[in-house]
């Protein structure tokens, strides 16, 4: 993967980070992801997120203290080994109209997927970070700053086989966000 690694860089021990537990597609699905990204800006009239940012989001957390990414790590390994490997399969197309964007989602959700979230969720409220109300829609954003709508149809349905999540960090720059890696766990039991 060519993510950048996260950067130590000039940070105070106790800068915070906008952070999200998240799932990162593999080389197949996210070629498969980038070319459907690619038609849906055209045919939305927006802008496609680089190959290596598209992502499946599974709880974000906004600005968390360096301190307290340790704890992150935990549960990241906690959930993540209680859950098996799994495929979800996008076949819907979908946009959240007033925010611009046009997304790829699943007709059905896993119940691995769920769990994930479920569990994350849990074990995020155990500790103190404040979760999110809304209910999970789980979603890979295609294209941003869409003027037009894109096909609500769906397209052949991509099959990504899920075996791991990651937290990472976001940052906005001028060109997008870049994403840093902080860490990866596999789904599953430790072998
Ligand atoms: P940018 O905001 O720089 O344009 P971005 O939205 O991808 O790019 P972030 O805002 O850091 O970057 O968000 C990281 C991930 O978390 C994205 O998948 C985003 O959709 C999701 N996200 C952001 N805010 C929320 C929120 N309040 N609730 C749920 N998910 C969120
Ligand atoms: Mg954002």
């Amino acid at each position: 993967m060519s993510r950048k690694p996260a950067t130590p860089g000039p940070r105070d021990a106790d800068a915070s980070r906008r952070t999200f537990f998240a799932l990162w597609p593999d080389p197949p699905a996210r070629d498969a992801l980038a070319a459907r990204a690619r038609d849906t800006a055209v045919e939305a009239q927006g802008r496609a997120p680089v190959a290596e940012n598209l992502h499946l989001t599974l709880a974000f957390l906004g600005d968390v203290a360096a301190t307290r990414i340790a704890t992150l790590r935990a549960i990241g390994l906690a959930v993540a080994s209680a859950v098996p490997p799994f495929t979800l399969t996008l076949d819907r197309a979908g946009a959240f109209r007033g925010a611009g964007i046009a997304w790829a989602g699943a007709s059905a959700t896993p119940p691995e997927l769920e769990r994930l979230v479920q569990l994350l969720s849990g074990a995020l409220a155990k500790e103190g970070f404040p979760t999110e109300r809304r209910a999970f829609q789980p979603h890979v954003t295609l294209a941003r700053r869409c003027r037009g709508p894109a096909s609500a149809g769906i397209a052949a349905p991509i099959a990504w086989r899920v075996k791991r999540i990651t937290l990472n960090a976001s940052e906005t720059l001028p060109g997008g966000p870049q994403y840093h890696e902080l860490a990866d766990w596999r789904l599953g039991p430790p072998a």
